[in-house]
């Protein structure tokens, strides 16, 4: 096939605009193949993403999914070096981290931005879920379902790629490539109840005498003396964030995998109050938060990976990607998206 027909005759549809099926549309974008992005969040990130809240007393920004990256495969260690020259990504050194820790990377002036970045010049559609998916002898037709709850047909495409976590990915699979839905049965990914809290007053301890945060590999610290707590992040000492008279004081908690479980239906205040609560003992605050807000991640980070990079079904033209094909971390989603789209090229 000469490269002009490919472009003509190539079209591609990517379900997921978090670090997966962007990196993964990106690599296709650059071999000049066309590609679509519908995602259903409000904007692209998925699992790497910042809430910004205006309060009367003053604005405050948590990241509430990822909280650094770390990077270990030549490629992303050289899409980082990338995104620090332009200034999407800076360098996190949390007190208390140990002295020759791998680097933590956090986007700037929020983690959003390191997915906004890997966005830019893509052709995204945000607020459209994506209800179903159908072959035909046209090729793939999506059924869109935007903002107005209106659900209309878009494609038809030659490929398809799922880049969402496993279960969403199972439910639009449905019996369209069993090979792969087979493989997606066998990852399994874990909840995160994460707590969001925000201080007006002037942090009652100096920060040379509060408590030292984990480390950041603490993300993944098994929760000691029974406490509910995995992670506690001061995302206000993180590179460019809101400072000075209007900025509150921002701290994120999140929940262990297993306390997480337990409580997953429970009601979020209660659960704000209850992590709050549990993380004091490691918070230069004693005085009660300004903002006080929780999130239940329902897939939030991978127990069990498939144990491979992708799922590519070459005869069907559907592909499968995200971080639960290899392991949990953003690299992982990243690097599960670029080879799946390194092996549609080929
Ligand atoms: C609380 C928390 C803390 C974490 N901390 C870290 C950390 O510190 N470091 C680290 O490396 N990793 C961390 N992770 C893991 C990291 O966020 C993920 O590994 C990575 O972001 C996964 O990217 P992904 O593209 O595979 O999936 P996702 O980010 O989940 O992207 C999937 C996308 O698919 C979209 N989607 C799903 N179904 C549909 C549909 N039907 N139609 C349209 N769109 C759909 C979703 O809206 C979403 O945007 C953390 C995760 C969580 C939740």
């Amino acid at each position: 096939m000469r490269v002009s027909d490919f472009m003509t005759v190539r079209s591609i549809a990517i379900i997921g605009a978090g670090v997966a099926g962007l990196a993964c549309a990106q690599r296709l974008t650059s071999a000049r193949v066309s590609v679509r992005v519908f995602d259903k969040g409000r904007s692209p990130g998925g699992r790497v993403s910042t809430r910004r809240v205006n309060l009367p007393s003053g604005v405050a920004q948590f990241d509430h999914g990822a909280q650094y990256v770390t990077a270990r495969d030549p490629d992303f260690t050289s899409l980082i070096s990338a995104m620090i020259d332009r200034q999407a990504v800076a360098e996190w050194s949390p007190p208390g981290a140990a002295s020759g820790a791998e680097p933590a990377w956090v986007g700037s002036p929020s983690m959003s931005a390191f997915p906004k970045a890997l966005a830019a010049g893509l052709d995204i559609e945000c607020a459209a879920r994506v209800a179903s998916i159908d072959r035909r002898a046209d090729g793939w037709t999506l059924s869109v379902e935007r903002a107005d709850q209106r659900i209309a047909a878009e494609g038809p495409f030659s490929d398809i790629v799922l880049a969402a976590p496993p279960e969403q990915t199972l439910a639009l699979l449905g019996d369209a490539a069993p090979d792969l839905a087979g493989l997606a049965a066998t990852a399994r990914m874990a909840p995160c109840w994460a707590v969001l809290a925000g201080f007006t007053a002037q942090r009652s301890a100096d920060a040379a005498t509060a408590p030292s945060p984990p480390r950041p590999d603490g993300y993944s610290r098994a929760p000691t003396n029974g406490s509910p707590i995995a992670w506690l992040a001061h995302d206000s000492g993180k590179h460019a964030r809101p400072s000075g008279p209007t900025a509150l004081d921002c701290w994120v908690i999140h929940a262990s995998a297993e306390w997480s479980r337990l409580h997953l239906v429970e009601d979020a205040a209660k659960i704000g109050e209850t992590l709050l609560e549990a993380a004091r003992a490691f918070m230069p605050h004693t005085d009660p938060p300004t903002y006080l807000a929780a999130h239940r991640w329902r897939y939030a980070r991978v127990e069990h990976p498939v144990g491979q990079s992708f799922g590519w079904s070459p005869d069907r033209r559907i592909g499968s990607c995200g971080d639960w094909w290899i392991g949990p971390r953003v690299e992982a989603a990243w690097l599960s998206g670029r080879r799946l789209a390194e092996a549609m090229l080929t």
